[in-house]
């Protein structure tokens, strides 16, 4: 019988990115980002308090993800919880990255105790969740990340996947609502590993 099946996002699941982005921004290009909302690129602010052009955002987004990776810490419970299920269940790491950053992510993630395979993706996740059953063949899978619409793409494409909500950084908790898509929302690591284990233990 094969294993349980762990489909884990990266920013804001598994390392903080909200606090590490801010700071990049600071120090490298003097800006200012205010999360009033869930819209990073409308929320970036030059020193002059003007709004950034959204379409510098890729840019600054790239930026972050070439130089300031390693600013990027671990989740609280994140590393604990992981090394734990590895222990009976397979762990794939989907990260919305570009391809070229996706090796050092994995290098990075490997450096903080999470030493799993990393798949670089851009847009919508359904079609690669479904994709990793498919050549899994899980006895369980279970899909975690913090934004809503990457779970109603899974639940279009991969159905079967137990989708798990979480929104593990705090500026944004209040901000992102509960991902109607999503079987449950928890947005800590303790909880989230008691869960899955009785996921697990029901299979
Ligand atoms: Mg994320």
């Amino acid at each position: 019988m094969s294993r349980p099946l762990i489909i884990s996002d990266c920013d804001g699941v598994l390392l903080n990115f909200i606090d590490p982005f801010v700071a990049y921004l600071a120090s490298e290009h003097g800006l200012t980002l205010r999360m009033t909302s869930f819209a990073l690129s409308g929320n970036i602010h030059d020193a002059a308090g003007e709004p950034v052009d959204a379409a510098r955002f890729p840019m600054l987004l790239d930026g972050f993800f070439t130089t300031h990776m390693p600013t990027q810490t671990p989740i609280d419970g994140a590393v604990a919880a992981l090394a734990d299920l590895a222990a009976d269940c397979d762990i794939v790491i989907l990260t919305n990255i570009g391809d070229r950053h996706a090796a050092t992510r994995t290098e990075e993630l490997a450096r903080l105790g999470m030493p799993y395979r990393v798949i670089g993706n851009l847009g919508p996740k359904g079609g690669p969740v479904a994709g990793l059953v498919e050549s899994f063949q899980p006895s369980l899978a279970v899909f975690i990340d913090d934004l809503p619409p990457h779970h109603s793409s899974a639940k279009k494409l991969a159905p079967a996947v137990h989708r798990l909500h979480m929104v593990a950084e705090e500026p944004l908790r209040e901000l992102i609502p509960p991902a109607p898509d999503a079987d449950a929302r928890i947005d800590d690591w303790a909880e989230a590993h008691a869960h899955i284990r009785r996921l697990i233990e029901a299979i």
